[in-house]
């Protein structure tokens, strides 16, 4: 049993309530998005429970990103979409609303068709020397 107390998405998993399923193995299930942002909105899980991207240990994360292609290629065959928005939101602040690891695959065909994702470059205010101060910042906590 993968199993979170009252996490909608193990209960998914464990098909205590209904979802339509598109693909599923061992490790993973992917299905429809109950909001179908776009047609084709599709949801890929680990069945193991993790909050999110932070939680998600590696062999599970392995497990997740290696089915992401072929479901994509899915999804734009039956839907013909023109492009697809890979994204998973991690936290309230990133419009995280259920706290089980997910990727959303949300295909694209047109600007308005009903995703959007705001985003201001900054390119202006950083220079080499930053970027390079920033990226060994990080580097020291991988
Ligand atoms: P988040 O906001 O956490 O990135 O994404 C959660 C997604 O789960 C939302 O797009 C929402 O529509 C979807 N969702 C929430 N509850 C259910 C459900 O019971 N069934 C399905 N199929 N999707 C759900
Ligand atoms: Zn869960």
């Amino acid at each position: 049993m993968h199993t979170e107390d009252n996490c909608i998405f193990c209960k998914i998993v464990n098909n205590e309530i209904p979802s339509h399923k598109v693909y599923e193995d061992d490790d993973v299930v992917a299905f429809l998005d109950i909001s179908q942002v776009t047609n084709g909105h599709t949801l890929v899980i680990p069945k193991h429970h993790a909050r999110n991207v932070y939680e998600l240990p590696e062999n599970i994360a392995a497990d997740v990103f290696q089915t992401v292609p072929k479901i994509a290629n899915a999804i734009q065959r039956q839907t013909g979409a023109i492009g697809m928005n890979v994204l998973s939101n991690a936290e309230e602040i990133a419009g995280q609303t259920v706290y089980h690891f997910h990727i959303h695959l949300i295909p694209r065909f047109g600007h308005d068709d009903g995703f959007g994702a705001k985003w201001e470059t900054h390119m202006d205010e950083y220079s080499q020397e930053t970027l390079k101060q920033l990226a060994t910042q990080i580097k020291q906590y991988v």
